[in-house]
């Protein structure tokens, strides 16, 4: 029986995925972004242990509800591609109930092995952090070559999909990035619709509660203004957000 270690699951979740969502967010992060709302998510041993069978009881107890609201399961994280073989094990059982399935990744993972998943996946909502590389690096701790790649991947394969991109002022809603991920993602096929989230900062005490320094104190979440602002941007493009 195939044990996976979770942070937590959310039974009529809205925010990540079309109508209502079972979400599954899974424990383990190999990123490290300055904005994380949930840094406890980050080390995959201080997770809970669950089995797919005891999730699956749950989730298949909701099915009505996810199928009227043409929802479904989502599996985000942490980074959920991490312990790859358990997502997959989980979407692979939520096809065989007929239900609608969403992973919301970094893309931080092996592009032939995503691929893998891709077969179970309906949607796939893709956080693209920053465009520009140096950026990427010093937001996250890590390269955003491998994001851009799964994007390459998921326009060859007609992977339907959604980006993300949070908004944290002087960090990731500079003009010149915001029109050269707009420019990125202008002609894509298979993207569906853009998603801007706007910073928030309501995890900072659990950095406290950790020992970590946060190094974002004092940055205030964009407002309602400057959201719709950029919106427009991309809207100039013929992006959907
Ligand atoms: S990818 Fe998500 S969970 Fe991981 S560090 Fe970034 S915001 Fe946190």
């Amino acid at each position: 029986m195939r044990e996976g270690y979770i942070h937590s699951i959310e039974t009529l979740g809205t925010r990540d995925g079309p109508g209502i969502r079972f979400v599954v967010f899974m424990q383990g992060c190999p990123l490290r972004c300055k904005y994380c709302h949930n840094p406890d998510t980050w080390r995959l041993q201080e997770g809970k242990k669950a089995t797919i069978d005891e999730l699956m009881e749950r989730i298949v107890k909701g099915k009505p509800y996810f199928q009227r609201s043409n929802g479904g399961v989502t599996i985000s994280g942490g980074e959920p591609t991490l312990q790859f073989d358990f997502t997959l094990e989980l979407l692979k059982r939520c096809k065989e109930e007929g239900l609608h399935t969403a992973v919301d990744t970094s893309g931080y993972v092996d592009r032939d092995k995503f691929k893998e998943m891709l077969e179970y996946v309906d949607l796939v909502l893709l956080d693209i952090k920053q465009i520009d590389a140096g950026k990427h690096q010093e937001l996250t701790g890590v390269s955003n070559e491998r994001t851009l790649a799964i994007v390459d991947l998921m326009e060859e394969e007609g992977q339907a999909y959604w980006v993300r991109h949070v908004i944290v002022p002087g960090y990731t809603d500079i003009e010149e990035d915001l029109h050269r991920l707009a420019r990125f993602l202008q002609d894509k096929k298979y993207l569906e619709r853009l998603e801007l989230l706007p910073y928030h900062n309501l995890g900072e005490y659990k950095w406290q509660e950790l020992g970590l320094k946060y190094e974002l104190t004092g940055v205030k979440p964009p407002s309602k203004e400057r959201m719709k602002e950029i919106e427009r941007l991309f809207r100039d493009y013929g992006i959907k957000t």
